[in-house]
């Protein structure tokens, strides 16, 4: 006989919106890879991979970093209504794709984005209840130039602008749900899963353990009567 402790298991959640955001160079992309490289993330969790009108990065490949797409197949998408939000960045249009998402979310996956504070705040808009934000600082304006210019893979004007709009994105970190100072990799690493835990762990996240609880509650009274 399954016990109401076997079953607890597989109790089914939906799937969380992980969203993470930070200015250029703050460590972001290198701790949202850590936690999609983690095997035990393997079928829980998968990156949202956004549409972009910006160039593609030597290191990048299409598919996916993003999808790379001209400013016409970009606006098609949007005006489809085929983006769940869309943000201009640094002078491109960026966009997250509807559909993987849902799909995920529906069968139970966790999402991460990373996208920047206008989309979170159209995520926000759009489904709140799903939506875990994570803001991630740099220790100090010197570290966050460092970091850009160790990137190498942009122009020096293009740091320039990075840097500029860092101090328009760092304004909207009291946004967010929770907040990382990088100081350390391994240790901004270490909170960010601590976070995950505890938010695949909240009730609203179960809907199907109010079931869960009903059995445990008449096993229960089998056992005292
Ligand atoms: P990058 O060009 O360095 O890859 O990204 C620039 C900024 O665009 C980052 O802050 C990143 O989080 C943001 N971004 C990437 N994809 C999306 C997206 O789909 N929507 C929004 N709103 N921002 C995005």
């Amino acid at each position: 006989m399954a016990t109401a402790q076997s079953k607890a298991g597989d109790i089914r959640r939906r799937g969380l919106m992980l969203v993470v955001s930070s200015p250029s160079g703050a460590g972001k992309t290198t701790l949202t890879r850590s936690l999609l490289n983690d095997p035990q993330e393997k079928d829980h969790l998968s990156l949202s991979i956004s549409v972009t009108t910006r160039s593609r990065r030597p290191s990048e490949i299409d598919g996916v970093h993003y999808h790379f797409v001209s400013q016409r197949q970009f606006d098609v998408m949007r005006d489809a209504g085929d983006l769940l939000e869309w943000a201009q960045v640094h002078g491109n249009c960026y966009g997250t794709p509807r559909e993987a998402v849902e799909k995920a979310l529906e069968a139970g996956r966790d999402v991460l984005f990373d996208i920047d504070w206008q989309g979170t705040q159209q995520l926000y808009g759009a489904m709140r209840s799903d939506v875990v934000s994570v803001f991630v600082l740099p220790p100090t304006a010197e570290e966050l130039r460092s970091r850009l210019e160790r990137r190498a893979e942009d122009s020096d004007e293009v740091i320039r602008q990075r840097l500029h709009n860092a101090a328009a994105e760092i304004p909207h970190w009291d946004e967010y749900d929770y907040v990382l100072v990088n100081l350390d990799l391994d240790e901004s690493f270490s909170r960010l899963r601590a976070i995950l835990t505890a938010e695949r762990l909240r009730r609203v996240q179960r809907p199907e353990m109010t079931r869960f609880v009903d059995g445990l509650l008449e096993d229960l009274k089998k056992i005292t009567a």
